[in-house]
């Protein structure tokens, strides 16, 4: 490709909508433009990595077993009613009517479809098990777009549905995408981990995340040093070093106190000389339409995410102002569990073992310290219900967890028969029984996972893509385009690289050696070829690696050799 041919606006400044890494990258280098918020235009440039991580996907698919299909964007809203997702869905699907006033949606995933089409053509267990995919642009109308490609309001995704016959069957689906999607990530030469996510109140290991690290990760992920345990910080299990020797303990006598003002932990520990740990914190949760106080330790969270799953509730959230005044009688900042009646007390797993600790006395302005479980209060239940954090253990082998960030690129699960159950989708077994198909749903962001690629493999200067998402392998570099010596000895390059099937780019903008250096940089393809007129007349060329930086140089008779020596080192 001649870069004079191509449409690669790059830019020099930092455009100022973008905070992200990524984004600003990917607008730099040309490779996308946006058209509205969350909805952008992919380049030529841009377009070329799609496509690369599409074929990548497609491979490991399609090695794995499933087929390739394509399904429509708009779908009529009858099936969505069927599942009960028109209601459940909320202001994320963008829905509309046609010219008969009919109602339909642009699909944000296709499980209705999908099982639509399957319960219409398949009949018997011998069509089982199956495995259908697509690659299509989905619609989201996500409440904060942004971050360009990750988090879009339109965004191509690879979205997989298995359907099986047998719980060992779908087990099995599940296992082999979860092999395909380790394939594929890796193969796109990411660092990333499969972590256990949340599966909702169905429980079981059948829900992974796969993703990316990096710090500027929207998910927490804890994971074993040991590499025994990962999992979404929704899921990890909370569990934290017994403190030997700590029972049995003098019980102290409970006794108010008065607290002038002082809210939060931070202000109550500081006030009576005690750390964070020394308190137990009251949060008044709503549960569908019902109030639930949960106990914390001061320096810890509420996973709330947890506290659904245990309580098996639809609608969870911290209780508004109003309604921590009403059950409380006193204002936000004092709730505490000491003579409430009638609602519900779930304590989380670590504060069983405390001891003379401290909390609110649903009073203006008072604590009670001293406190003690059994004597003074008795939860319904202790349970894990708090964010996992630092020092917490893992659940094999007890080693101190790790914690980082990462971006779900993609994102695997077990759905049961949540849609066969809704949308009647069924098989006829062995015996002629009808049963309900088992399914799985299997999905990966594509321009997500190419603006992931983008935040862990760059440097100041631009992109360095991994080879095997680069749009090109090789650039060309002529520096003086008026010498035929050096325009020539390009030429056989090009010719030379397009017929052992290297994709080249070369630059024969007539523009200053410094601006197609820079660009060099920015477009980050992993090979740069610089020939110049001073180099050759010394009888070289000059070779860089874009990662390493590495420069060497080569006779030109000798350099198609290097070069494809060197794109089968550099990963
Ligand atoms: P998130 O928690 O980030 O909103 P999700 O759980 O809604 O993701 P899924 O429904 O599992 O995502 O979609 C499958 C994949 O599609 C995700 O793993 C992610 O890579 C990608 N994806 C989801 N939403 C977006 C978006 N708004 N823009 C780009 N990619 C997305
Ligand atoms: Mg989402």
């Amino acid at each position: 490709m001649l870069y004079s041919k191509m449409l690669l606006p790059t830019l020099k400044e930092t455009p100022a909508e973008a905070d992200l890494i990524s984004h600003q990258l990917m607008l730099r280098a040309g490779m996308i433009r946006n058209l509205a918020a969350g909805i952008y235009c992919y380049l030529p440039l841009g377009y070329k990595v799609i496509r690369k991580v599409e074929h990548i996907i497609r491979e490991e698919m399609n090695r794995a077993g499933a087929q390739e299909v394509l399904l429509p964007v708009l779908s009529p809203a009858e099936l969505w009613q069927e599942s009960k997702r028109w209601e459940v869905y909320g202001p994320e699907l963008i829905r509309l009517k046609d010219r008969h006033q009919r109602d339909f949606c642009l699909g944000p995933t296709h499980e209705e479809v999908i099982t639509d089409l399957v319960r219409r053509d398949v009949r018997s267990y011998r069509e089982l098990p199956l495995n259908l995919y697509q690659i299509q642009t989905k619609f989201r109308d996500e409440i904060r777009p942004r971050f360009g490609l990750m988090r879009a309001r339109e965004f191509i995704m690879k979205d997989g549905y298995s359907f099986d016959g047998s719980e060992t069957e779908a087990e099995e689906s599940y296992r082999r995408m979860y092999e395909a999607y380790h394939n594929i990530f890796k193969r796109c030469g990411l660092d990333f981990r499969a972590v256990e996510a949340d599966t909702g109140p169905i429980g079981g290991s059948f829900s992974h995340e796969f993703m990316v690290l990096a710090d500027m990760g929207e998910d927490r992920i804890v994971s074993c040093p040991g590499g025994d345990y990962a999992a979404n910080i929704e899921r990890a299990h909370a569990i934290h070093p017994q403190e030997k020797n700590k029972l049995p303990i003098d019980l102290r006598e409970l006794e108010q106190v008065v607290t002038p003002d002082m809210k939060t932990v931070e202000e109550v520990s500081a006030f009576l000389g005690c750390t964070a740990g020394d308190l137990v914190k009251t949060l008044v949760v709503q549960v569908d339409n019902e109030v639930v106080f949960t106990l914390l330790r001061g320096d810890h969270e509420i996973n709330l995410t947890k506290l659904r799953n245990l309580l098996g509730s639809e609608q969870l959230a911290l209780a508004d102002e109003e309604t921590i005044v009403r059950v409380t009688e006193a204002p936000v900042g004092f709730a505490g569990p000491l003579g409430i009646k009638g609602y519900k007390i779930i304590a989380d797993l670590a504060t069983k073992e405390m001891s003379n600790f401290v909390t609110g006395a649903n009073k203006q302005d008072r604590h009670y310290i001293n406190v003690n479980w059994e004597r003074d209060v008795i939860p319904a239940q202790y349970a894990d219900i708090r964010v996992a954090s630092a020092g917490d253990l893992c659940p094999h082998c007890r080693k101190p967890l790790e914690f980082s960030r990462g971006i779900e690129v993609g994102h695997i699960f077990k759905l049961g028969t949540k849609y066969s159950q809704a949308l009647r989708a069924t098989y006829l077994d062995e015996q002629g029984r009808e049963q309900l198909i088992i399914m799985g749903c299997y999905g990966i962001g594509v321009g997500r996972t190419v603006a992931a690629a983008i935040e862990q493999n760059h440097d100041q200067y631009g992109i360095i893509w991994p080879k095997a998402l680069a749009p090109f392998k090789v650039l060309l570099l002529p520096l003086d385009m008026a010498d035929q010596e050096v325009m020539n000895l390009t030429s056989e390059y090009y010719d030379g690289l397009a017929q052992a099937g290297i994709e080249c780019l070369l630059d024969d903008r007539d523009v200053r050696p410094g601006i197609k250096f820079k660009d060099a940089d920015l477009i980050g393809i992993p090979l740069r070829v610089t020939i110049g007129a001073r180099d050759l007349k010394l009888g070289t060329v000059e070779l860089k690696i874009r990662k390493t930086g590495q420069t060497l140089k080569s006779s030109p008779e000798q350099a198609p050799t290097t070069i494809k020596q060197l794109l089968e080192q550099v990963d």
